[in-house]
């Protein structure tokens, strides 16, 4: 492989590997600031920004509420807690 190469990933042809997870990632919308550190850093590439709800909208900060928050395959996520880790303001909790 090419070094600093990215390996192509074709989710359509992927085994769903989301009931692997032992602990799964939950985003708290009254925290998560939209800033996508987690997304950068999963390692299963599958979280995404996407728009607010009105009821997310409603239960964010002042920061938040004008940002996108993320979204997260379920899928697909292996429960690593990577995100968790990463998320400057503590937004995702892992859960059993
Ligand atoms: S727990 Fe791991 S695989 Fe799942 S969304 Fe977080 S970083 Fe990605
Ligand atoms: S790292 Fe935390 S604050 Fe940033 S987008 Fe992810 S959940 Fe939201």
């Amino acid at each position: 492989m090419e070094k600093g190469g990215i390996i192509k990933h074709d989710q359509a042809k992927a085994p769903k590997t989301g009931d692997w997870r032992y602990l799964k990632p939950e985003v708290d919308p009254s925290k998560c600031i939209g800033c996508t550190t987690c997304v950068l850093h999963c390692p299963e590439a599958v979280m995404e920004m996407r728009k607010r709800g009105k009821k997310e909208i409603a239960k964010s900060s002042e920061i938040g509420k004008e940002k996108e928050i993320v979204d997260i395959d379920y899928e697909y996520c292996k429960g690593c807690g990577v995100c968790a880790q990463v998320c400057p303001v503590k937004a995702i909790v892992m859960k059993k």
